[in-house]
């Protein structure tokens, strides 16, 4: 696998782990720090799994960042080669995956209020919307930029940008393009920004109104997805000096924890049974897997977030899994699942 090959059907998926420092409770409740990386940004983590080093357990990935890496090293390392690729006008995807409270919104969304120069905590989307605006000249008027922000929660999916509440998104199958299929979703609200903080200012708004409905359902904000998708319009000139336009998306997922998919055998079917299994989670993780493993059978139509994600997963598109974790020794479980997971997605 070769990230840097230009190519056909290449399957173009990127993994990298980001584990944070201790918080609170786990320095409060004495849990030691069982992960460690070989430097700041470095290749491999090592989970320390029993009183002697023999029982040790390394793993290696496209990249590994400690907790002093920030914001901006995420960023420049990891997200601005997959933006030049949107601007060349591919589709590309950056989940954050791992366990409740290791890191997936801080990564993804960070610092969100509207200050310039950007906070230092600032995390993915507004880095993008602000290195997208600095690169691309709106005042050029085939150049647009568009974006939505949607949930999915139970395989439902809701508009985040929406001024209804109780508007319920649909996905249908587009068969307009050629190639890869595609599908659309009914009824979405899709802003033109002309600006990154307008961008910044809808993604707040969105998140507040997550924030709000997490409140009345405890396990909305641990279960639900959430998609931040950025379009970008370009004007383009041929050799031979026609003009078309050309466009490039950038879908920024914020999953689920990852303490949803877990769990095996006789357990595996209780839960499923009684709801607990998040189908979209699960369904990622195999069609990541059969992208990876060239399989001719993609299982995209199994969930609502790999339908919604189709024209941006597999063919010529470009995917980075941050896999978020914590230090901690009384998480280590969660953390072997969530490596595991990862690994099998390299
Ligand atoms: P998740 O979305 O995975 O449930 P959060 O992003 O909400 O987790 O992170 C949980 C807490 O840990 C938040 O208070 C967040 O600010 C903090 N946090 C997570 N990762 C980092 C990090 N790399 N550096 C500093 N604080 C972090
Ligand atoms: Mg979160």
């Amino acid at each position: 696998r070769d990230y840097e090959n230009e190519g056909g059907e290449e399957t173009n998926i990127n993994v990298v782990v980001r584990c944070r420092g201790r918080n609170d409770r786990e320095v409060r409740e004495n849990s030691g720090v069982v992960v460690s990386t070989d430097g700041i940004k470095g290749k491999s983590v090592e989970l320390s799994m029993g009183p002697s080093a023999l029982s040790n357990k390394t793993y290696h990935f496209d990249k590994v960042f400690s907790p002093a890496a920030d914001q901006g090293m995420i960023f420049d390392e990891v997200v601005a080669p997959i933006l030049d690729e949107v601007l060349a006008g591919f589709n590309c995807t950056i989940f954050a995956y791992g366990q409740t409270g290791t890191g997936k919104t801080y990564t993804m969304s960070g610092d969100i209020s509207d200050t310039l120069p950007l906070p230092d905590a600032a995390g993915i989307i507004p880095r993008v919307l602000f290195s997208l605006f600095s690169k691309l000249d709106v005042e050029e008027s085939e150049n647009s930029v568009k974006c939505s922000f949607i949930e999915l929660y139970n395989e439902e999916l809701r508009d985040l940008l929406s001024a209804d509440d109780n508007v319920k998104l649909k996905i249908f199958d587009d068969n307009s393009k050629k190639g890869h299929s595609s599908t659309l979703v009914q009824g979405m609200e899709e802003s033109h920004i002309k600006s990154a903080s307008k961008g910044i200012q809808l993604l707040r708004e969105g998140s507040h109104k997550r924030q709000v409905a997490a409140t009345k359902c405890n396990d909305l904000s641990s279960r639900s997805h959430t998609v931040f998708t950025v379009t970008v319009y370009m004007k383009r000139t041929t050799e031979t000096g026609e003009d078309f336009v050309s466009a490039g998306k950038l879908n920024l997922v914020d999953l689920a924890g990852s303490e949803n998919i877990q769990r095996s055998g006789a357990e595996n079917k209780r839960a499923a049974e009684a709801g607990l299994i998040n189908k979209s989670l699960l369904t990622l993780g195999r069609v990541i897997n059969a992208l990876v493993e060239r399989g001719s059978h993609i299982p995209y139509r199994e969930s609502k977030l790999t339908r919604l994600l189709q024209d941006s997963l597999g063919g010529r598109t470009k995917t980075c899994i941050i896999a978020t974790l914590s230090p901690a020794k009384s998480n280590l479980e969660e953390t072997i699942s969530t490596l595991d997971y990862a690994f099998r997605a390299k």
